[in-house]
This record gives structure tokens, sequence and C-alpha cells, in this order.
């Protein structure tokens, strides 16, 4: 069998992509993440596909399908929550298909970062404020490397995405509020997409208060940044006064 790694998207079962829900209707065999993938997408499989749901097993369990049914034809959808890139555990188990000679493919999703920063309404780069997205987590039971530490990284003050911490907000506004200063605007959002998606937006001195007030403790992003606030440079792509290679200046 081949197999594919698919990003779920998100949540809403409409962010998946073209190819990702083709992919998915042709499934033999389907291996998704209960905890975070949203059951509609299973809408798409086949009634014949068996289904798998990974929340319960561990890596050992997952990969024994993968090498049970190598010499069969057909294909394995392993879906994955928003993008399978970012902190989606894969690069073992391709590890592992390499090693067992067995093809697989990588079909992208989109992100709960770029869900949320839809459902914000907001651009993360913005002309004189920042032009640098880090995307990054605080330390937990999987450890940061020690120059990865988030007071390190709020150095730069570039535009701040957090994923697996917003458990951990308290710490969060302690080592970011010394670089980026506490007026600095934050934003939280709780499962991006969908239908009980929620938004809630502060200060940076302030997020550990929102987070509890608002009770998310988990499936939710922190947003740090001046992005968050409306004093910026407008985008020289679209200023008449500049030129580039396919518009000349008009002014
Ligand atoms: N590969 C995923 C991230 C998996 S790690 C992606 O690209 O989005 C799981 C973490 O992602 C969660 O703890 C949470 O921080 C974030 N997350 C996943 N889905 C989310 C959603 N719909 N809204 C907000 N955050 C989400």
């Amino acid at each position: 069998m081949n197999v594919f790694f698919v990003g779920a998207g998100p949540g809403d079962p409409e962010l998946i992509t073209i190819k990702g829900k083709n992919t998915l209707e042709k499934a033999d065999i389907v291996i998704y993440a209960g905890s975070l993938v949203s059951p509609e997408l299973l809408k798409y499989c086949s009634n014949s596909a068996i289904i798998h749901d990974s929340a319960s097993m561990n890596l050992d369990e997952v990969s024994k399908i993968y090498r049970d049914n190598r010499n069969k034809e057909g294909i394995i959808v392993r879906l994955h929550t928003g993008d399978p890139s970012v902190y989606g555990a894969i690069q073992e188990q391709m590890d592992l298909l390499a090693l067992w000679d067995i093809s697989y493919k990588v079909i992208p999703g989109v992100s709960s970062f770029q869900a949320s920063s839809a459902a914000l309404k907001q651009q993360l780069t913005l002309p004189g404020v920042s032009q640098t997205v880090i995307l990054t987590r605080i330390s937990g039971r999987t450890k940061t490397p020690p120059l990865e530490d988030l007071a390190l990284l709020a150095r730069s003050r570039a535009t701040m995405v957090l994923f697996l911490s917003v458990d951990q907000a308290r710490s969060v506004q302690e080592k970011l509020q010394p670089e980026y200063g506490g007026e600095t605007p934050v934003a939280v959002v709780y499962r991006a997409s969908w239908t009980d998606e929620k938004i809630v937006r502060g200060e940076l001195k302030n997020l550990a208060t929102l987070v509890e007030d608002a009770q998310i403790s988990r499936q939710a992003l922190i947003f740090i940044g001046d992005v968050l606030q409306s004093d910026y440079e407008k985008s020289k792509l679209y200023d008449a006064a500049f030129t580039h290679g396919y518009r000349e200046a008009s002014l």
C-alpha cells in the first residue's frame, strides 16, 4: 500500500485541500487522530474504508498497520490535524516507512495558526512592525532547546504564535513580558474554524487572567506582537509610488 500523510486542516471539514479530500475518498485504511481531527471528515471516506482512531494508539501500533499491509494494493491515509509538518510527529513514521521500503507522500494542510489568523482577520507580517513569524511552544514534557527559550526568542519582538502552551499562560506571560513589554497586544484563539471557536484579546500583562477567565486550557493558540494593533506602514507592493516587476510606479 501507499501511505499518504494528509493534513486535515484545523477543524472545519471544508478546510482540507481538494487533494487531501480526493485521497481520503480513495483510501482503504484511514488512521486519524480522534482527539483533534473532526469526525466530519470521515464522511468523505468510502463505506468500505477501515477506520482507526489513533488517539489511544502508540507509534508501534500505528506502524504495525503500515507494515501488515505493505504488500497489499491500495492507499492508507494517516490524517493529521492542521498541517502535518507542524508538531505532527510524522518524521518518525516516515523514517520507518523508508526503512521498510513502503512509499509515502505528504499532502499539506491548513495549519491552525493560519485558521486562527483568518479568524482574527489579522495579517501576521506588517511593514514597519514585524516581518517575521515565530511558531513555537513553551518548554513542556517535550523540552525545547535552550537557545529557543521563549525569553530569548522574544528579543526580536517579532510576531509570535505559541502552540501547545495555553495551559501554561502564566509562564508564557512571565517569560515574554520583560522583552515585549506588558502593553503588547495578545490574542488567544480557541478551536479556530470549529463551531465553538472563541477569541479573546488583551495585553500581555493580562494574558494569564484572560485565559483563565475564558476557561481555555487546550486546543488554542496564543498570538503576541504589535501587528495586533493598527499602527503600521502601508504595503509597498500596492503603493502607487512603488515600482516592481509587474507594475511601473504611477506617482
Ligand atoms: N499540526 C497542527 C498542530 C498540532 S499540535 C497544526 O498545523 O495546526 C496541537 C496544537 O495545535 C494544540 O495544542 C493547539 O495549540 C493547536 N491547535 C490545533 N488545532 C487548533 C485549532 N483549531 N485552533 C486553535 N489551536 C489549534
